[in-house]
């Protein structure tokens, strides 16, 4: 699932747009690259769905990561008709 076969400028933006530390303007260029490019849309789903599990087994009684949930919902809205939902 995580592998070495997305953009190489991308990686490590993606890591940085799940946690928050990107500026307005380059998270909207990561955010719309991930609505467009299938190999870094699956990359960031994965990191979203590791992310979420580990949040949520850190912190049980937290509300949902707004960001997180946003992700997941246009990434199960743009393109994804075969994943299951989690
Ligand atoms: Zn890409």
């Amino acid at each position: 699932m995580i592998d070495g076969s997305l953009c190489p400028h991308m990686s490590s933006r993606i890591d940085q747009f799940l946690d928050d530390e990107l500026d307005e303007t380059t998270a909207e260029t990561v955010r719309q690259h991930l609505l467009e490019c299938e190999d870094c849309s699956t990359e960031a789903e994965a990191w979203v769905v590791i992310r979420h599990a580990v949040k949520r087994a850190y912190e049980p009684d937290a509300a949902p990561a707004s960001l997180l949930e946003r992700i997941t919902a246009e990434l199960a809205t743009s393109d994804k008709q075969e994943t299951p939902a989690i």
